[in-house]
């Protein structure tokens, strides 16, 4: 148990979650400075006000002095473990934590919690609707929303807190012990801030580190990291997911059916009145029902809820259509493993809009479905001539020196019955503010493209 009452606090990284962990300690009595590498100016209004509540802010840099003279480090996702002043301050044994860590110590409520590589978002989204519809009171948050820490004041009286967990917020957790885990997925992602692919995989392990028996881990079958990373953890019941193979005590996809045998009762839930398209989402909403099952969720109110999910913006979002040729927004696929699973997605010609800030992770395991479903590839941003040396010869590959230049050039390469898709295996901060507002962006070159198309029809 942490104890707050005049210790002193150092809070690194003044994002949302940073922001409200801050304001947490200080109105539970701790000593708070907050530190951020931006310039107060750049920080905004909600900076502004911790200084009003008496918290001391050091912008515009950290100074390691400031690290080493308190007792105990927040550090927030987005800044790494691996900073000086963070090394500095755990050689002299000062602890340092990540938000999720803080809030699981005045959490008593279970916590449902995904990862995995892709569709935390999607599948966080889809089983907070599920666990509504069933009349279970909820508090969705963590990476999506509100932070956790934010639960202690807004969802109090929760029956089950649905968190999204990224591999950042595991790195920093001593205790944290959901009730239920989602391991989704794995793949090469974030090798900009990992050292190898191993410490990412070990990352996310560690979200099983302090489930104990009665705890549940739904895992997906098919993935060979996921399985393979289980074998450590003994005590959990494990709960596996597949669109391959029958599950016993599973859950499992048998033609237009997911099969669920979790419980003592086998249930049949229907895939025919699904909005949502896409491989992956069949993957999402196993899981999903797997975990509100385990909540005790009545299978008509899951199917009812799983029939109603729209999908998310930005995650394989339909745009327009224009002279039979359909349009993809999926903009949140800033790695290469959401980009297999769009490409898997479609059975017609893709010409595909990739590219953006690098991530390291390489791109050759898109090979195969390039070759197969890649009718163009269209590159932009500051990855485009990697990408290009990785896969430009195995389909026919163009560059473009903006979006909208690269959406033009898809429209006049295509034909009727082919599929534009952006989706761009990289993260989008070369170009733009975030992966929303390259989705926001491509969405408006399309339907300007769309009306354009019109008066020239
Ligand atoms: P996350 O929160 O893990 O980034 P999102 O739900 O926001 O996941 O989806 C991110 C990207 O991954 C989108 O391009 C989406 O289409 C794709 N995606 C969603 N679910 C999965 C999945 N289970 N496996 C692989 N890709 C997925």
């Amino acid at each position: 148990m942490i104890t707050i009452k005049e210790k002193k606090f150092l809070v690194v990284g003044l994002g949302k979650s940073g922001v409200a962990c801050a304001r947490f300690l200080k109105e539970r009595g701790g000593v708070v400075t907050a530190t951020d590498g931006k310039s107060i100016d750049d920080l905004g209004e909600d900076v502004q006000k911790l200084k009003d509540l008496g918290i001391r802010i050091e912008a515009g840099g950290h100074k390691i002095e400031t690290f080493l003279d308190c007792d105990l480090i927040v550090l927030s996702p987005g800044v790494p473990m691996s900073i000086e002043p963070i090394r500095e301050a755990k050689k002299r044994g000062i602890e340092v934590i990540s938000e999720i860590e803080l809030a699981y110590n005045f959490i008593k409520t279970p916590i449902i919690a995904i990862t995995g590589s892709n569709g935390k978002t999607t599948t966080t989204t889809l089983i907070g609707q599920i666990l509504k519809r069933a009349h279970k009171k909820v508090f969705v948050g963590g990476n999506i929303g509100n932070p956790l820490i934010e639960y202690i004041e807004l969802g109090r009286g929760a029956e089950y807190v649905v968190a999204e967990i990224s591999s950042f917020q595991l790195e920093g957790i001593r205790s944290f012990r959901p009730r239920v885990v989602i391991m989704l997925n794995i793949s090469p992602d974030h090798l900009d801030r990992y050292l190898s692919y191993q410490d990412y995989i070990a990352a996310k392990a560690r979200i099983f580190l302090n489930q104990r028996e009665g705890d549940f881990a739904i895992l997906n079958a098919d993935d060979s990291v996921v399985s393979e990373m289980m074998n450590s953890f003994k005590d959990v019941r494990k709960v596996y997911f597949s669109q391959k193979k029958r599950m016993n005590k599973g859950i499992y996809l048998d033609g237009n059916s997911i099969i669920s045998e979790i419980g003592k009762q086998k249930h049949r839930y229907s895939t025919e009145s699904l909005k949502v398209r896409g491989v992956h989402n069949i993957d999402n909403i196993m899981a999903s029902i797997a975990a509100a099952e385990i909540c005790g969720c009545n299978p008509g109110d899951i199917q009812d809820a799983v029939n109603s999910f729209k999908g998310l913006e930005h995650r394989l979002e339909f745009v327009e259509e224009i002279s039979g040729v359909k349009y993809y927004n999926d903009s949140k696929a800033t790695n290469v493993g959401a980009v297999e699973k769009s490409l898997e997605s479609f059975e017609q010609p893709i010409i595909l809009i990739a590219g953006g800030r690098d991530k390291g992770t390489g791109y050759e395991t898109l090979n195969e479905l390039v070759k197969e479903r890649v009718k163009k590839l269209i590159l932009i941003g500051e990855a485009k001539e990697i990408i290009l040396k990785s896969l430009g010869s195995l389909t026919q590959s163009l560059k473009a020196d903006t979006l909208e230049e690269a959406v033009e050039l898809a429209w006049s390469q295509s034909s009727h019955g082919d599929v534009v898709l952006l989706s761009p295996a990289c993260s989008s901060y070369d170009m733009f503010n975030n992966y929303e507002e390259r989705g926001e962006a491509f969405k408006a070159i399309v339907r300007k493209l769309k009306s354009k198309a019109y008066q020239i029809g």
